[in-house]
């Protein structure tokens, strides 16, 4: 007998099915649709704090944060008035205003190597800018980058498959020509000994090494010891450009991102996520030298009609101006402890093999029995498991991602209450998996 969960979710269900007669999939961006743990996907009315109300009534602590952007909590009333305040005198000019610097200023103050910015309106057009930047400053043509490693939808960047072969990589979607693909060199995660073999033999060609800097798309995946530190080395004995995709962990692990908890430097940084504060704000940054590169002080082309726009920069400001506050990231990092140390145990008085790990407001984990140090060991976890688990958290009113590859977020907002609903939650879920 299942239970009947179908009236709880009921007008999600209608909206769903209205949406897929209009939207591809009924969806805009695919993880939405919740193919990968089955089921209808939950439509939001609306999210305050760490709470998400969907249109049935339910209510869910929030432990996926619109993917990392919610690090005050949902409609924090300083962000949404500070929004409402520049709405007032204009959605869009496509011309300069103040606010744009002052969020530059707040990004150069933070990351070492960054002293120009370059404001874009997705971590995929940062990505994208970045890996045209490092071509066009090198002359060379090839990037490295690793597998489970997520930056965007960029068509050199889609490609993440071809176990084993590290050699060419294979497209992973559709669409991209197997010749782009080419020029994209794939390693695992975390296997320096790897990326040295593909530098040595490639190295004069490869404009670029790309990387997470903790890997947040397939789980949550720290760089094992040296490892920052190996591609930084690679890259200078090789003339090639670090570039970390910092989109997730930028000012999310910590103030200014894990560059500044690592200590590596990269060339170039490329944000998102959290500097918007929910609205559609990403950047890339780097040294002079590298960034005059770019139009229009340099031959390297980028633009955009709703860059820099004043309503992604009031929130993004308003954002980190928060966030800049004494001890605001060792309270998320105690926040994201509690958690895991809650649903660890959670796990384990129910015999369920985990795995587990936080940074800053950022969190994962996973259901094995060792630990997941890259996609392989990612695609080994009880996806399963997590489909079954992710059912019985929602139906007990906690909002997880809607897939086992993906990180999880705190917020500021995540009171006690909330960290212990998550955790009685996970007990009871982790209970009947086991069941
Ligand atoms: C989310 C993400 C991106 C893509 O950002 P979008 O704004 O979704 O285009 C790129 N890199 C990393 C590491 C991300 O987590």
């Amino acid at each position: 007998m299942t239970t009947d969960v179908g009236s709880r979710y009921a007008r999600s269900a209608e909206f769903f099915e209205r949406a897929c007669g209009v939207l591809v999939g009924g969806v805009n961006s695919p993880v939405r649709a919740f193919k990968a743990v089955g089921g209808n996907p939950i439509f939001v009315e609306r999210a305050k704090g760490a709470t998400v109300y969907d249109v049935d009534g339910n209510e869910y602590v929030d432990l996926v944060g619109t993917w990392g952007p919610a690090i005050v909590g949902h409609a924090h009333p300083d962000v949404v008035s500070a929004v409402q305040k520049a709405a007032t005198k204009g959605l869009s000019f496509g011309a300069c205003c103040a606010a744009e610097a002052e969020l530059a200023e707040i990004i150069v103050g933070v990351l070492p190597t960054a002293e120009l910015v370059r404001f874009v309106n997705s971590g995929t057009e940062a990505t994208m800018s970045a890996v045209r930047l490092a071509r066009g400053a090198t002359g060379r043509s090839k990037i490295l980058k690793f597998v489970g490693c997520y930056h965007g939808h960029v068509d050199a960047l889609l490609v993440a498959a071809g176990s084993g072969a590290a050699t060419f990589g294979v497209p992973d979607s559709g669409g991209v020509p197997k010749e782009f693909a080419e020029l994209t060199l794939l390693a695992p995660y975390n296997d320096l000994a790897a990326v040295e073999s593909l530098m040595t033999k490639q190295g004069k060609d490869v404009a670029a090494i790309l990387v997470e800097p903790i890997a947040g798309n397939m789980g949550f995946v720290p760089p094992s010891f040296g490892f920052l530190d190996g591609l930084r080395s690679l890259c200078d004995k090789h003339g090639s450009l670090l570039v970390f995709d910092e989109v997730m962990t930028g000012f999310r692990t910590a103030w200014g991102g894990y560059q500044n908890v690592c200590s590596v430097k990269p060339d170039l940084t490329c944000l998102g996520k959290v500097i918007g504060g929910g609205m559609p704000v990403a950047a890339y940054a780097g040294p002079k030298a590298l960034m005059e590169q770019v139009s229009p002080l340099g031959p390297v082309y980028q633009a955009g009609t709703l860059s820099g726009n004043p309503l992604g920069m009031a929130a993004g400001v308003a954002t980190l101006r928060i966030c800049e506050e004494e001890g605001f990231y060792d309270d998320l990092a105690q926040k994201s402890k509690r958690l895991t140390e809650g649903i660890l145990g959670a796990a384990t008085g129910a015999d369920v093999p985990l795995q587990s790990g936080f940074c800053g407001g950022m969190f994962g984990f996973a259901l094995s029995n060792t630990p997941v140090r890259n996609f392989d060991d990612a695609q080994t976890c009880d996806h399963d498991g997590y489909a079954r688990f992710f059912t019985a958290m929602l139906e007990r009113g906690v909002w997880l991602p809607p897939s086992g590859y993906e990180a999880m977020f705190v917020s500021a907002a995540h009171d006690d209450a909330a960290i212990d609903k998550v955790i009685a939650a996970a007990g009871e879920s982790f209970r009947s998996l086991a069941s």
